[in-house]
């Protein structure tokens, strides 16, 4: 059966960088073909897509380990544009091919998820795999990682060590504007004209240097202190 995979990650997780492996490994597997001695390779047939607003750019996959990858992006998924709209448009037939890899799966929209699902249900031999975010920088879903926790058949974790302590996995996704942590902000930073950058970091981490002062905190700073002169009184 085809099946719908996600794996998932906070930011520096290795997502782009296992999808590479992933790819060259399924390009490169099968077993030698015995009977006509050439050694030709069964090779699995892969489309490379990765959700975006250009249709006609050439892009790479990128990964921070490794650099440019050495295989180009098959099909531009536009938001306003089916899955298979998208394959038609880049002429890639859907049909032909064995796996469906996508990056930055969090920015489908979740239609283009459900799509997916139905797909994975409808063509037998397709598996597709996407790697994704799962929250933005508010712990926040986005709309095609909160679809693809639905509807995905399995789920993988891929996981990083918090870039503060070191000591536990990071959870979060902290973002930095000019050198200084936000917690208010468009979910995706379209315009760079600001110094952004990400902090991956674990719960206990995102809590001191992010929420340990706001509305709930303090809340429940007073509830506690209301309950430990109680305690006192008793
Ligand atoms: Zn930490």
């Amino acid at each position: 059966m085809g099946k719908l995979i996600l794996y998932s990650g906070v930011m520096g997780s290795s997502k782009t960088t296992s999808l590479m492996q992933e790819v060259y490994n399924l390009e490169n597997s099968g077993n030698e073909d015995e009977k006509n001695k050439q050694k030709k390779r069964q090779n699995k047939k892969i489309i490379l897509m990765k959700p975006g607003v250009d249709t006609k750019g050439h892009e790479f996959f990128h990964s921070r380990f490794g650099g440019e990858f050495y295989r180009p992006v098959d099909v531009i998924l536009p938001a306003d544009k089916t899955i298979i709209e998208a394959c038609n448009l880049s002429k890639v037939n859907i049909l032909n091919y064995d796996f469906l890899v996508i990056d930055e799966a969090q920015f489908m929209n979740p239609k283009q998820v459900y799509e997916l699902w139905q797909i994975s249900n409808k063509i037998e031999k397709l598996q597709i795999i996407c790697y994704s975010l799962i929250t933005d920088f508010q712990a926040n879903f986005f709309p095609g990682s909160e679809a693809l926790s639905r509807f995905a058949d399995e789920k993988y974790i891929l996981v990083r060590r918090c870039e503060y302590c070191a000591q536990e996995l990071a959870n979060f996704n902290a973002r930095k504007v000019n050198g200084v942590f936000v917690t208010e902000g468009d979910q995706v930073v379209i315009d760079n004209k600001a110094d952004v950058s990400y902090k991956s970091l674990c719960g206990a981490c995102y809590y001191k240097h992010l929420r340990a002062n706001d509305d709930v905190s303090q809340q429940i700073d007073r509830e506690l202190s209301e309950i430990k002169k109680y305690v006192k009184k008793k």
